[in-house]
Parts: C-alpha cells; structure tokens; sequence
C-alpha cells in the first residue's frame, strides 16, 4: 500500500503522539517491535515508510486500534502546525527561494513555529492572487478576442438556447419586457427579487438553495440593463457554469452570460430578419437596432458584429473609446489596424485621433450618430460614432466596415473625411512644424496618472467579488 508522503509525516506523528502518552523512548518502543532507535526515528520524521506488519506490530505495542494509528488526523494543534510547516517547506514555492529546511525540534517554542507557518501561508496566498495580475487578465482577454475572431463573434449554440427560452416566455416580437423575463426566471425555478443592499462587488448574486436571483433595485433609470443583469445570472445556470478555475475561464463565462442576454434581448430571427432588410434597404444603422429592440447603443452594436459576419455576410469593427481616447473594448474582423501592445492587447491603447471614434467627441451635434470615413495604411473605412457620457466620463461607441461594404448602412452619404497614419507616430503623436520648435524643451507637463483598465483583481473564489460580503448578504436575505 504506497502512502503519500504527506501522509507519512502525519502517520509518524501520530505515532510519536501515542509513544509520548506512554512515556516510551525510541529504544523501548523499538525493542518491542524489533527496530532500531535510529529506524523508528525515521519512520516518526515521515521519511521511511513502515511495512503493514510493522504497523501491526506498532499498534499492538501502542494499544491502539491500527485505524486509530492511520487516521489522516494530526493528533494536536502542535503536530498539525509541524505537519503544515514540513508540507509547506516541500512546496516549490519555498524551494524557489533557496531558504534552508528548518528542522522542528521538540524544544521549539509553539510561537516560533505559528510565526513560520504564518508567513507559508501568507506566501501561498500571495502567488495564488499574482495569477490574477493585470498582466495575466490582459493576455487572458487578448485569447479570448482571437477567440471570438475566429468565429465570427458569433456562437449559435448559445443564440439557439436564447431562442428557445425566449419562445417559452410567451414572447412574440419587439422589446423583451421585464414581464417576459420573470417568466423566463420562474420556467427556470427561480424567482427575481429586487432589492437596495446587493454586495458593491457584484452585480447579482444567486441563492441556488432557495432558488431566487437577487437584481439591484427594479426603480432605477435605464431598466434595460437590470433585464439584461437577470439574463445574465440565468445564463450562468442554462449554460452549466461552474465556480471559474482561472481568470480565463472567468472572461470566458462573462462573455457567455454577456451573449446569452443579448440573444435574449433581440432575438436571432427577428434580429437576423431586421438587419437583412435594413441591408436590402441600404439604411443599416445601431440606431434603429437599438430603438427597435429597446436596448442601449452598446448593445445594439456589439449585437450587430455577432450577426454581421454569418448572417450579412459583412466583416465590421465596433469599438468602445472613452474620452482621453483609451480604447476600453474593441472587436474587428475587418482588418481595421487597432492599436496594440508588444503583447497583442489593446485594452487601454490609445485611439488614432483621426478617427471618428474620437473625433465625434469635438462634434457638435452629438444626438445622432457621427459619420466619418477614414484611410488608414490598411484602406479606408467607414465609420458610425455615437458619443455618451457615465458617471466615469464620455464615452463613444463605434461600427463601422470597410469602404466597399459602406453602401449598406445609413450616413454613407457623408463627406466627413480624415487620414490616419498610425502607428506612425508623426500621425498624431509627436508634435511637428512651428509649434514643436517653439516649445521643444519648452514644455513641462505633470502627468494625470491613468486608472488601469484591467486593475488588479482581490483574490476570492470569484475574481474581483468579495466572498465575505456575498455570503454576509445571502445570510440576511435567506429567511426573508
Ligand atoms: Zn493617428
């Protein structure tokens, strides 16, 4: 029966402990097994593992049942430290920092070893919550954008359970209303509950015991995001999500949830039927997308790069650009030239300025979508920019297609045009002409430090969701 070391170590503990209570030495318990001193020693440091008989024997000796001597239990609070401090020191992670071994020694105050096992645990903690460093969220998000290219930004398994859920739902066309969608979370067993107090680092949360999904208050202006937050947590439950074993797992069950609530939003026949007319037409346009399916111009956008490809054949971009010209979210499969880091990520890059995604924000008239045809190194592209504004600051939300494709969307009658040259940086990041002689050394600016866009994420068994405040919160409302 081969034994895992770890268990060794438990196992010549416990026996340790029994010899202990019946104020043996090594040589006496050895006599009495037929071993010497210096080979029982080793069995009680778990570096030799005994045969069965030799347990027998040992039990015997001991007067303890064998199954008492297996137990996985340490016998007490000080030979469980001992255990947890001779496992962490095995640990490649200590290895790694070419520390020597410290040998436990019956003399050792308890303090001396609480202290080192504290500090192994507070080593553990800190390499498990590096993994999710902005770095590892970034390369994580880049996958997942080649990912999604590769398909086309479309998933049909996930449009076709939508669909299904939809039409059980009793609904027909038009908006999904908040009505449908609790219809919706009863045909799943769960009932949506609205209330002021949900955890800040969450956006729902699910009580799979009493079945009842917690949404922020229903008063709150702009209902269709609380639709799509419902959508979303039963998402998690249709699509059989377990608890994420990585950050990119995590990104991979958003975008999931995040699809699944748009699908439900706007519906794939009736979406697929509104585009395909709009094309036959010529007035292709997230607006009316948007007004038509009563969801926000993000929305809508994001929606019509899922159905662009497949289903208009159409290659487009969409792009979410905040007003310093970081791009927040990005999608292209129409070869608009995104910025990128070394890495391939693009979160947090800075736009061109010449294109409409930041030069919409200098227009003027900002009701209506901003049209802009732009040449870039690769070809010219058109473009639709609709500007707003959060509580964070301004905002912009892009969709545009290659020139050749402009003629099914409205405003490709535009004569808004503009030359970018990125990444070229003389395009319009280094000063030039006049101007830049004049201040060149001239000129010093104190920088605005930037918010990450992928900011550090707590550790948790949910990136970024506090799991103290989540069961805090669940406890409160269960009796209810
Ligand atoms: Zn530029």
């Amino acid at each position: 029966m081969p034994t895992p070391a770890s268990d060794l170590v438990t196992l010549g503990h416990r026996i340790r402990h029994f010899r202990s209570e019946r104020a043996l030495t090594l040589d006496q318990l050895g006599e009495q097994v037929g071993l010497a001193a210096s080979q029982l020693s080793l069995i009680e440091n778990g570096r030799r593992e005994p045969k069965l008989s030799v347990l027998q024997q040992l039990a015997q000796a001991l007067g303890v049942p064998l199954a008492d001597l297996l137990s996985g239990e340490a016998p007490n609070t000080r030979a469980a430290l001992e255990i947890e401090l001779a496992r962490a020191q095995k640990n490649p992670l200590y290895g790694a920092l070419g520390l020597p071994q410290v040998k436990v020694t019956k003399g050792m105050p308890l303090p001396a070893i609480e202290s080192l096992v504290g500090l192994h645990r507070e080593l553990a903690r800190r390499a498990s919550e590096a993994i999710a460093t902005p770095e590892e969220a970034r390369r994580a998000n880049t996958e997942l954008r080649e990912r999604m290219r590769e398909r086309g930004n479309y998933m049909p398994d996930i449009e076709k359970l939508a669909e299904e859920r939809v039409r059980a739902s009793g609904h027909v066309s038009g908006a999904l209303t908040h009505r449908e969608v609790s219809v919706m979370a009863e045909q799943l067993g769960f009932t949506l509950i609205y209330v002021n107090d949900l955890p800040h680092s969450t956006r729902s949360v699910t009580d799979l015991a009493n079945h009842r999904i917690y949404l922020p208050p229903a008063s709150i202006p702009g209902g269709h995001g609380l639709r799509s937050m419902a959508l979303q947590a039963m998402g998690h439950r249709l699509l059989g999500h377990e608890r994420p074993a990585s950050y990119a797992e995590f990104l991979w069950q958003r975008l999931e949830i995040n699809y699944f609530a748009a699908c439900c939003l706007m519906p794939l026949e009736a979406t697929r039927t509104f585009l395909q007319n709009a094309k036959r037409e010529r007035v292709l346009s997230v607006e009316d997308l948007r007004d038509a399916f009563g969801v926000t111009h993000e929305a809508a956008a994001l929606r019509l790069t899922n159905l662009a490809t497949t289903h208009l054949d159409m290659t487009v971009h969409f792009l979410r650009v905040t007003g310093d010209g970081a791009l927040q979210k990005g999608y292209e499969n129409d070869g608009l030239p995104l910025p990128a880091d070394v890495t391939g990520s693009i979160e947090g890059q800075l736009v061109c300025k010449q294109w409409s995604a930041r030069s919409a924000f200098t227009h003027t008239n900002r009701t209506t979508e901003f049209y802009q045809y732009t040449d870039t190194p690769a070809g010219t592209f058109w473009c639709a920019t609709q500007t707003g504004s959060t509580s964070d600051g301004e905002f912009s939300i892009s969709v545009g297609a290659p020139f050749a494709q402009a003629k099914w969307f409205r405003g490709r009658e535009t004569t808004q045009r503009a030359v970018s040259r990125c990444p070229d940086e003389s395009c319009c990041r280094r000063p030039s002409g006049a101007v830049a002689a004049r201040w060149d050394g001239q000129a010093w600016p104190s920088a605005r430090l930037h918010a990450h866009v992928l900011s550090p994420l707590p550790s948790g068994t949910f990136p970024g969701v506090d799991d103290t405040e989540v069961y805090r919160f669940l406890e409160e409302h269960a009796d209810q």
